[in-house]
C-alpha cells in the first residue's frame, strides 16, 4: 500500500476520508538540518521506528543521515531506501542469533549490547563487529521512561566492554538513552559524566565512541519542550569538562524530534454523549489506531477543530473501539468545542512520531492508520 504523493491544498481542510496521519517532508527534512546544526560533528542515526514510512527514511538516506534500527523489517526498510550498510546501527541490545545473522550478511557491523549473553551472542555470530555498550542511566524527566528495561550499571559496563574485546569484538563504543521525551537537557549531562567514568576506568582500552541515544523532545500540550539548542549546549557543555582525558567521536539516535512536527493525524468526531456528568467526545481514532501514546496520559498532544472556532469546554476523549482501554484521555485538561457533532474534524498536532508505527492490524476491524506525504515547497505547512 503505497500512499499517494499528490500535494495536500491546505493541510486542515483535507478531503480524504479519516483517519489518517498528514505527514510534511519538508518538516522533517527541516528538522534534521536544525539537529545537524544544534549537534555538530554528531553523526545522527534515525531510531526508525518513531515512522518508518518509505518517504522519510529515503529523505533521511538523501540528506545522509544513517539509520538506527531494532530488527530486520526495519532492516530492509532502510536498504530499500538506499541506506548504505556502514550508515546501520542495530541499536536493540534484545536479538537473536538470525537477527545477528542477517544484519551481517547485508554487511552491518555495528551493534549495541547491554548484557553478557548478547555479548557472547555477537561474539559468535558477529566476529570483529563494532560493540558499543549501553548504560543504564536515570531517565527521569521523561514522558515514557525505560524505567529498567535497558541497560548496564557502570561496573557492568566496563566489564562487558572488556568481554566483548577479549572474545574478539571491537570494543567501540559506550552509550546510553535518557528516555523518549526527555524534557530535562541535564540528563543528557549526567549521562555522559557516567560514561566518562567507564571510560576513565578502562584508560588505554576507553571506548572511542559516544552514542549520546535519543529523546530530544517535542511540544504537546503541556507547554513548549526545552529546544535542541538547549539540549546542545548542554551536551557540549558536558563533553568539554571531559575533553581534557576523554574525546569520543559522538553519535546519536534521534527520533521523534525530526518527525514528530512533521505530522498532522486527522480524526472525525463519531459520537457526543453525556455520561456521569462529563461529555464525552468519541474520535474515529484511538489507542489502537496509532494513539498508542496517550497510554496513561503520557502524550497530551495539541489538538485543533478548524471547522468550530466557538468557545470550549472540558471533554473526556475516547476511541472507537469496544476496549475500556480505548480512552485518550480522561485526567488531562482537555477543551473541545461545546457544539462539536459527528462528522466535525479534530486534528492531533505533533503527531508524526510514533503514531503510524505502533497502529495495530485490525483490532475491532480497523484498518491501521494511513499517511499520505506531501512535501510543501517552503516555509513547512501551516
Ligand atoms: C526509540 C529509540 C531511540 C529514539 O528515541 P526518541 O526518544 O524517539 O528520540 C533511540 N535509540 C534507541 C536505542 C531507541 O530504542
Amino acid at each position: 500500500m503505497e500512499p499517494g504523493l499528490r500535494a495536500v491544498a491546505h493541510p486542515s481542510t483535507g478531503d480524504r476520508a479519516t483517519p489518517h496521519l498528514d505527514l510534511d517532508l519538508a518538516r522533517v527534512r527541516d528538522a534534521y538540518r536544525a539537529m545537524r546544526t544544534a549537534l555538530p560533528g554528531v553523526e545522527l542515526c534515525y531510531a526508525v521506528k518513531a515512522n518508518p514510512h518509505p518517504a522519510v527514511l529515503a529523505l533521511l538516506a538523501a540528506e545522509g543521515a544513517s539509520f538506527d534500527l531494532a530488527s530486520v523489517g526495519e532492516l530492509d526498510l532502510c536498504l530499500l531506501a538506499g541506506a548504505a550498510p556502514g550508515a546501520l546501527s542495530w541499536g536493540n541490545p534484545v536479538k537473536k542469533a538470525a537477527d545477528v545473522r542477517a544484519a551481517r550478511s547485508a554487511g552491518v557491523s555495528r551493534f549495541t549490547t547491554d548484557a553478557p549473553a548478547d555479548v557472547d551472542l555477537l561474539a559468535r555470530e558477529a566476529p570483529g563487529a563494532r560493540i558499543g555498550v549501553r548504560l543504564a542511566v536515570g531517565d527521569d524527566g521523561a514522558a515514557t521512561p525505560f524505567a529498567g528495561k535497558f541497560g548496564a550499571g557502570e561496573d557492568e559496563a566496563a566489564a562487558l566492554l572488556h568481554r566483548a574485546r577479549t572474545g574478539g569484538l571491537t570494543a567501540a563504543g559506550i552509550g546510553f538513552h535518557v528516555g523518549s521525551q526527555q524534557r530535562d537537557p541535564a540528563a543528557w549531562a549526567r549521562a555522559i559524566d557516567a560514561a566518562a567514568r567507564v571510560a576513565t576506568r578502562l584508560g588505554e582500552h576507553a571506548p572511542t565512541e559516544l552514542n549520546l541515544g535519543g529523546g530530544f523532545p517535542t511540544t504537546h500540550a503541556d507547554g513548549p519542550a526545552p529546544d535542541l539548542e538547549a539540549c546542545g549546549a548542554a551536551i557540549r557543555t558536558a563533553l568539554a569538562r571531559h575533553a581534557p582525558r576523554w574525546r569520543p567521536r559522538l553519535v546519536a539516535e534521534p527520533g521523534r524530534a525530526l518527525v514528530a512536527d512533521a505530522g498532522v493525524l486527522r480524526a472525525e468526531v463519531v459520537l457526543v454523549a453525556e455520561r456521569g456528568g462529563r461529555r464525552w467526545v468519541y474520535l474515529d481514532v484511538g489507542r489502537y489506531q496509532g494513539l498508542a501514546e496517550t497510554e496513561a496520559e503520557m502524550i497530551v498532544y495539541r489538538l485543533r477543530t478548524p471547522g468550530n472556532p466557538g468557545a470550549t469546554g472540558p471533554v473526556v476523549l475516547a476511541g472507537p473501539t469496544c476496549d475500556g482501554d480505548d480512552v485518550l484521555y480522561r485526567h488531562a485538561d482537555v477543551r473541545l468545542p461545546l457544539d462539536l457533532a459527528p462528522g466535525d474534524v479534530v486534528e492531533f498536532l505533533g503527531a508524526g512520531a510514533y503514531t503510524s508505527s505502533y497502529a495495530s492490524v485490525g483490532f475491532n476491524g480497523l484498518p491501521p492508520l494511513p499517511t499520505y506525504v506531501h512535501d510543501t515547497p517552503e516555509e513547512g505547512g501551516s
